[in-house]
C-alpha cells in the first residue's frame, strides 16, 4: 500500500510513503498523517491518493502514525482545495492546510459524568418539618453495612433529584471535596462515565427563539426565485442588490429554510469584522443548535469542536469567515455571501492567496447547488455580471417599514478651518441634547500620521518600511502599522537635535480627543484595532451603544460595517478623501462603497437619519454618486473608465511581488522576470506593466517591486507567469508571489 502525500509547503509536490502494518485499516484519502521529512525531521502532511503499486525503485519510508480517526477533507472539498491551487498558484498542501483550520494534536474535550448506578428514590422520612440530611432515607442501596456520611447522603440526594451530571457540577452543587464521591464510586454505587463536551462560542448565552416577520413584497418576489432554485437543485448564482436596512438577512435566513426542508445543508459567509454577536444571534435565534459558527475570533477548542459538530452532520447551517469557505458541509445546497464586495474575503498575506467569493461561487457549482450575493454596494465585478445575465438580479429597493434613506449632506472644508465643521458641531450637540446617539468615522487609527522636524524637514519613518510612523497619544510612542515596530516619541529631531517638531494629520485618537474637547459633558468611545486587541473588547463596545451607555463612538471601518444601532441618528465623516487618493484602481469603488456603507448606520430605529460628510473633494463622483445612494450613477461612471482602461470585470489581473531584503536584488530580479515575460510574450497578447516599485516600496525589511499582468484570458495569462519565473533559476534570498486577481497593489 502506498500513500501519495502532500505538506503545506511552498512545492507542489506529492511525496510516497508506505504504511505500516498497524496502520493500514486506519489510513485514508482525506486523513492527515505524521511522516519523516528530510534527514531529521517530522511533518504533517495530507493523504491525498492510495495506490497498490509504485512505479520508482527507490526505497521509500513508513508514515509514522495517523492523525485523525475520521476524514476531515472530504472528497468534494478536495476537489475544490484543487481548483484553488490551480487558480491561485498555490500548491495543493498550502491550500489544504488552509482548508482544515485546526492543528494536528486538538483533541475532543470529554468531562466525567457521575451517574447514579441503579435509581433510588429518594423518601424524607416524616420526623419535623425540615428533616435533616441524616434523617433521609435513600431507598434502593444495597443496605447492609452501608452507612452514608453526611457529604455522601448529600451527594445522593443531588443525584437522585437532579440526575446523571458532570462531576465538577456536582461539586459545585453539593459544595462536598471529591473524596466522599470517590468513596461511593469505589463501593460500586455510583458509576463514572466520559462524555465529550463541545466548547461551544455560546455556552454563557441563551439565546432565545425567534420567528419570521411577514416578508415585504421585495422579499417575497426574492424568496420565491431563490427557492425555486434551490429545489431544483441545479447551479444558479443570485445577485441580491438591496440597500442597508432592506432585510437583506430575512432573505437569507428564507433561503436556509427552504435548503433545510429538503435536507440540504447551508454555508454563511461574513465578513470577519461584520461577524458580531449581534448577526450571529439572527441566525442561532432562527436555528438554533443547526448553527455552527467559524471565525479566527474563537479559541482553539472552539474552533476545533465546532468543525467537528459540522463533519459529524450535527450542524447543517455554517455561520463564518473566509476560510469557512472550505467547511465540511455534506450536501450543500446553498451558499451565501454577504456584503459580497468586501475585499477582506481575499487573502492577501499568505497563500493561497484566495478570493473566498469566487472560490464559493465555484463550490456552489460543484454542488449544483444556489448561491446568492448580497450588498447595498456590489462589486463592480458581480454588478456587471448580473447586467451580462451571468448572474440573476434581484433587488430590495426600499428600507423595512419605509424607513428614508437618511440625508446626506456634504460639507466643503476647503472653506473651513477647524477638524470638525461647524454644522457637524452643531448636529453633534443637537444629538447629544435630544439623547440620541452619533457615530463619527475617519479612516485612520492613531493621534498624527505625520511627525515632521520643522528645522530640518525629516519625516519620522519606520526604519523597516519606509512607511510614516504614526503618534499614539495614549502610550506617546511612534508606531508603524505595517509592522510591530515602535520607539517612545522622540523630544528632538534625530538628525539636526531641533526641539521643534511637529504633529500633523488626523487619527482616531486626535478625532476622539478634539470630541472631548467640543463636548466635555459627552461620554465618548473609539474603536478600532487599538481599542480592540483584548478578547471581548468589541463585543464590549457595541454592547455599550447598543444600551445607550454612549453618546459618541469614533472609530474606523470597523464601525461601518454591519452594526444596527436603532439609535443612532448622525453618522459624521471627518475626511472622506483618504482612500480617493490612494494609487489604486479600486479607489473609487472602495470610497463609494465605504461611505454608503458608514451613511447606512443612520437612521436605522424610528428617528429620521442625517449624514455628514466632510470633503475637499465635494465634486467627485463616487462621494456624489454617495449622496443620492445612486448605485447605479456611480456604477455607470465607473465601469466606463475600467473599460477604457482594460481594468477588472474586462480583464483578470495577476500581481507579481518581488521581495528581497536587498534593494538591489529585488529591482534587478523583477527586470529579469520582466524580460523573460516579455521574451515569452511576443505577440503581446498578455499586457505586462512594470516592473515598478511598490507604494509600500519596504515593508517588514523587505525592499518591493512588483509587476502586473492584465489580459482576459486567464488560463494563458497563468501559463506565461510560471513559465517566465521557472525558466529563471532564481535564488532563495527572493520571494515571489504571483497573486491572482489582486484585492489591492499597494
Ligand atoms: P440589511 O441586512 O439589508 O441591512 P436587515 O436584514 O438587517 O437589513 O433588516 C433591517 C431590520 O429590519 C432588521 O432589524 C430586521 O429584523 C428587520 N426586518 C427585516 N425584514 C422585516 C420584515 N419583513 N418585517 C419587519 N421587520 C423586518
Ligand atoms: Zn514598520
Amino acid at each position: 500500500m502506498f500513500l501519495d502525500i502532500v505538506f503545506n509547503l511552498s512545492i507542489d509536490k506529492t511525496f510516497t510513503y508506505t504504511v505500516p502494518d498497524s496502520l493500514r485499516d486506519k489510513v485514508a484519502v482525506g486523513k492527515r498523517v505524521t511522516a519523516p521529512f528530510g534527514k531529521k525531521r517530522q511533518m504533517v502532511g495530507y493523504i491525498v491518493g492510495i495506490s497498490g503499486q509504485h512505479k520508482g525503485n527507490y526505497r521509500l519510508k513508513d508514515i509514522i502514525a495517523c492523525v485523525d480517526e475520521q476524514v476531515v477533507i472530504t472528497l468534494e472539498l478536495m476537489q475544490l482545495a484543487q481548483w484553488v491551487s490551480t487558480y491561485y498558484i498555490s500548491s495543493l498542501g498550502e491550500t489544504l492546510g488552509c482548508a482544515v483550520p485546526y492543528k494536528p494534536q486538538m483533541q475532543t474535550k470529554n468531562v466525567k459524568i457521575v451517574s447514579l448506578k441503579e435509581q433510588p428514590k429518594v423518601v424524607q422520612s416524616a420526623i419535623g418539618e425540615q428533616p435533616s440530611i441524616n434523617d433521609q432515607l435513600i431507598e434502593g442501596l444495597p443496605r447492609e453495612g452501608l452507612k452514608l456520611s453526611k457529604a455522601q447522603a448529600k451527594v445522593m440526594q443531588v443525584l437522585a433529584a437532579a440526575g446523571d451530571m458532570p462531576l465538577s457540577e456536582l461539586i459545585a452543587q453539593t459544595g462536598v471535596s471529591q473524596s466522599p464521591i470517590n468513596t461511593l464510586i469505589n463501593k460500586d454505587i455510583l458509576n463514572i462515565s466520559f462524555k465529550q463536551e463541545y466548547r461551544s462560542p455560546y455556552k454563557h448565552h441563551t439565546i432565545s427563539k425567534s420567528s419570521p416577520p411577514i416578508p415585504t413584497l421585495h422579499q417575497t418576489k426574492s424568496s420565491s426565485e431563490i427557492s425555486a432554485s434551490i429545489k431544483a437543485e441545479e447551479f444558479g448564482v443570485f445577485l441580491l442588490h438591496g440597500v442597508t436596512g432592506s432585510g437583506k438577512t430575512e432573505v437569507y435566513l428564507q433561503a436556509i429554510e427552504q435548503a433545510l426542508s429538503i435536507d440540504k445543508t447551508s454555508l454563511v459567509l461574513i465578513p470577519e469584522i461584520s461577524l458580531t454577536q449581534q448577526t450571529v444571534e439572527r441566525f442561532v435565534s432562527r436555528f438554533g443548535q443547526r448553527v455552527a459558527v467559524l471565525h479566527s475570533r474563537l479559541s482553539d477548542g472552539e474552533r476545533y469542536d465546532e468543525w467537528q459538530r459540522v463533519l459529524k452532520k450535527e450542524a447543517e447551517i455554517v455561520v463564518g469567515a473566509r476560510s469557512a469557505v472550505f467547511a465540511p458541509l455534506d450536501r450543500l445546497g446553498l451558499i451565501i455571501v454577504d456584503e459580497e464586495h468586501e475585499s477582506s474575503y481575499k487573502q492577501f498575506d499568505s497563500n493561497p492567496r484566495y478570493h473566498a467569493r469566487d472560490v464559493a461561487v465555484m463550490r456552489a457549482k460543484h454542488n449544483n447547488a444556489t448561491i446568492i450575493l448580497g450588498s447595498a454596494t456590489p462589486s463592480l465585478e458581480s454588478f456587471y455580471n448580473a447586467q451580462t445575465g451571468k448572474y440573476h438580479y434581484l433587488s430590495l429597493p426600499a428600507r423595512i417599514d419605509e424607513r428614508p434613506m437618511p440625508q446626506v449632506e456634504i460639507i466643503d472644508m476647503k472653506e473651513e478651518k477647524e477638524m470638525f465643521s461647524s454644522r457637524l458641531q452643531q448636529a453633534i450637540a443637537q444629538r447629544i441634547e435630544n439623547n440620541q446617539q452619533t457615530i463619527i468615522f475617519l479612516n485612520r487609527r492613531g493621534f498624527a500620521p505625520f511627525i515632521q522636524c520643522r528645522g530640518c524637514g525629516l519625516i519620522m519613518k519606520c526604519p523597516d518600511c519606509e512607511i510614516t510612523l504614526t503618534y499614539h497619544l495614549t502610550d506617546k510612542r511612534l508606531k508603524c502599522h505595517y509592522c510591530d515596530y515602535h520607539q517612545p516619541a522622540p523630544q528632538s529631531c534625530p538628525d539636526c537635535h531641533g526641539e521643534d517638531i511637529r504633529y500633523s494629520g488626523i487619527g482616531t485618537q486626535k478625532v476622539t480627543e478634539e470630541i472631548h474637547r467640543l463636548f466635555p459633558e459627552a461620554r465618548i468611545a473609539r474603536m478600532d484595532v487599538d481599542t480592540t486587541s483584548a478578547k471581548g473588547s468589541h463585543e464590549h463596545i457595541l454592547n455599550r451603544v447598543r444600551a445607550g451607555e454612549l453618546d459618541i463612538l469614533v472609530g474606523t471601518q470597523m464601525i461601518a460595517k454591519g452594526h444596527d444601532f436603532p439609535n443612532v441618528t448622525l453618522v459624521g465623516v471627518v475626511s472622506s478623501d483618504i482612500g480617493l487618493n490612494m494609487p489604486d484602481f479600486r479607489s473609487c469603488e472602495k470610497t463609494f462603497s465605504l461611505l454608503t456603507q458608514v451613511a447606512g448606520r443612520a437612521g436605522r430605529g424610528q428617528i429620521h437619519g442625517e449624514v455628514i460628510i466632510q470633503t475637499n473633494s465635494p465634486q467627485h463622483y463616487s462621494i456624489q454618486a454617495a449622496i443620492d445612494h445612486n448605485y447605479l450613477g456611480f456604477y455607470n461612471q465607473e465601469i466606463e473608465f475600467r473599460q477604457q482602461l482594460q481594468y477588472p470585470p474586462f480583464t483578470h489581473l495577476m500581481n507579481i511581488l518581488i521581495r528581497s531584503k536587498n534593494q538591489d536584488q529585488s529591482c534587478q530580479i523583477s527586470s529579469m522576470i520582466t524580460n523573460q515575460l516579455r521574451m515569452n510574450n511576443p505577440n503581446s497578447a498578455i499586457i505586462i506593466l512594470g516592473p515598478a516599485v511598490c507604494s509600500l516600496s519596504k515593508i517588514k525589511e523587505y525592499y518591493r517591486w512588483h509587476i502586473l499582468l492584465k489580459s482576459s484570458k486567464l488560463h494563458q495569462m497563468r501559463k506565461l507567469a510560471i513559465k517566465s519565473i521557472h525558466e529563471l533559476s532564481l535564488p532563495n534570498s527572493v520571494d515571489i508571489i504571483m497573486d491572482m486577481d489582486p484585492a489591492d497593489m499597494l
